[in-house]
């Protein structure tokens, strides 16, 4: 009883939605946040996705709001402006948590509808002048909504900023500020981001009165139950790699972050190209397109997800096994964030990051911040066998990528940069032996086993980076 949800004083119409959901336990996010949002407290609250942080705000608010329709002197008639408002960074999100509100209010009577760029505004407004109860949206979207007069946020009582540390990244303070000014003081508010850099505790302390702090990882750690690996590989072999880990690991959801829209969908592209079932989701993609890309990989008919940061921000798929970090996140922050996707609802994640000469920073970046380093894994056995053939055979001159990366791996050697790379991974996930896979496609061999195997491992003789900076410890 201690540990249900009965304890937190939620209301009937609440509970049955959650024991539809079979959520029996509150996670502690909820079990510490519901308490003072309850009683109209504000809350600062440092929580990744992951964590039950949408239900930990959604019920006490569904609460609060459903208190207020009960009172006998509550208004009635006329049209009902928004009482909640969330923000979110994207339209995803937004989504993902305007179905959270339906799906723990359904046995109430409040309605909710997620407003965001991209799309024809005509749905959005209608949904607005039907009335809505609990308004999501991001930043951009609602300030268009709001110039053109049609969106009122007067009766707003409750203002959830969720992801506020993303949201700052992708540049919406002054949206965010704005938006706050039109809203009454006399309201709660709440927020939520997974990190608490500076600019947010700025933010905390301009929005929040006197808030109750939750905090269910410290800052910026990682969620206990993923575990992580690292491999160094040069940029033209990442391919290569993921393939092969693709045919020889158990790894039956993944979803791939790469750095650019285009680098996620040549990525996809070549994956489907080998069979493997992936799609590639990212800002420039049609949003029914992206709502349809992501279905297809919530249903299991996807097995790979290769996605951008932003395409990916508020992913919510449970059972997701994997996360390949492609190219390492150019902000550190967005590795945790990356790397939640994976390891949610109680499951084990596994997030494995692929890092090659020139992110060697990021990923000292990314291991300043979560104060824990990589481990790194050597590359898989046939790609380092790859390496062998490649010394045997090629005796050509090799170029020095130009960085100094420490510690070769095993099979590091001298490769030719830019030499034909496809064909290997594929090659190599099939399992032939390296010779017959060099002859029976017919590269010059050396050339093409060097292609297979990690960046040329020789530091420059002074030691320093192309960037004539010492770089590097691996
Ligand atoms: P969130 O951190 O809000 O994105 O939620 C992460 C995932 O956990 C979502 O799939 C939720 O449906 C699920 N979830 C949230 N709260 C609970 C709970 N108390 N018990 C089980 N699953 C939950």
């Amino acid at each position: 009883m201690k540990d249900c949800f009965r304890s937190l004083s939620l209301s009937a119409p609440l509970l049955k939605a959650l024991e539809d959901e079979g959520y029996r336990t509150p996670t502690p996010i909820q079990r510490d946040a519901i308490p003072p949002i309850l009683t109209g407290r504000d809350v600062l609250g440092c929580a990744q996705t992951g964590t039950g942080k949408t239900a930990a705000f959604a019920l006490p608010l569904l609460e609060r709001l459903a208190a207020v329709a009960a009172k006998a002197d509550a208004p009635r008639g006329g049209p009902r402006h928004p009482r909640v408002l969330v923000l979110a960074p994207t339209r995803e999100l937004a989504i993902q948590i305007v179905e959270s509100f339906a799906t723990y209010g359904r046995h109430t009577s409040f309605r909710s509808t997620a407003i965001f760029g991209g799309v024809n505004q005509y749905h959005q407004v209608k949904a607005l002048e039907r009335g809505v109860d609990i308004l999501v949206a991001t930043p951009g979207r609602l300030i268009d909504l709001m110039d053109q007069r049609l969106v009122s946020l007067t009766q707003v009582r409750a203002l959830v900023l969720d992801e506020a540390d993303r949201m700052l990244d992708m540049g919406f303070i002054m949206p965010i500020r704005r938006i706050e000014r039109a809203l009454s003081k006399d309201r709660q508010t709440l927020l939520f981001s997974a990190t608490m850099p500076p600019e947010i505790r700025e933010l905390a302390n301009a929005f929040l009165r006197d808030p109750i702090t939750v905090t269910v990882t410290p800052v910026a750690s990682l969620a206990p139950k993923i575990e992580q690996a690292l491999f160094r590989v040069s940029r033209d072999r990442k391919q290569s790699l993921l393939e092969h880990l693709l045919a020889t690991e158990s790894m039956p959801r993944a979803v791939v972050f790469t750095k650019t829209k285009h680098g996620a969908d040549r990525v996809a592209k070549r994956l489907m190209q080998r069979g493997v079932k992936a799609d590639a989701i990212h800002g420039n993609k049609a949003q029914n397109r992206r709502q349809r890309t992501l279905e297809a990989f919530r249903n299991g008919s996807l097995r790979v997800l290769v996605a951008t940061d932003v395409a990916a921000r508020g992913l919510d798929v449970d059972d997701v096994s994997h996360v390949i970090n492609f190219d390492l996140s150019m902000e550190p922050e967005a590795h945790v964030h990356r790397i939640g996707r994976t390891g949610r609802a109680g499951a084990t994640g596994i997030a494995i990051s692929f890092c090659d000469d020139s992110e060697v920073d990021l990923l000292r970046d990314i291991e300043r911040l979560t104060r824990m380093r990589l481990p790194l894994r050597p590359l898989p056995a046939t790609l380092a066998a790859m390496a062998t053939v490649a010394a045997d055979v090629d005796d050509a001159p090799r170029e020095s990528s130009g960085r100094s990366h420490g510690r070769p791996q095993r099979g590091d050697r001298g490769g030719r940069p830019g030499g034909p790379q496809r064909g290997n991974g594929e090659r190599a996930s099939q399992g032939h032996s390296p010779k017959t896979r060099t002859s029976s496609q017919g590269h010059r061999p050396g050339a093409s086993a060097a292609a297979m195997i990690d960046a040329p491992a020789q530091p420059r003789p002074n030691g320093m980076g192309a960037r004539g900076r010492g770089r590097g410890r691996r």
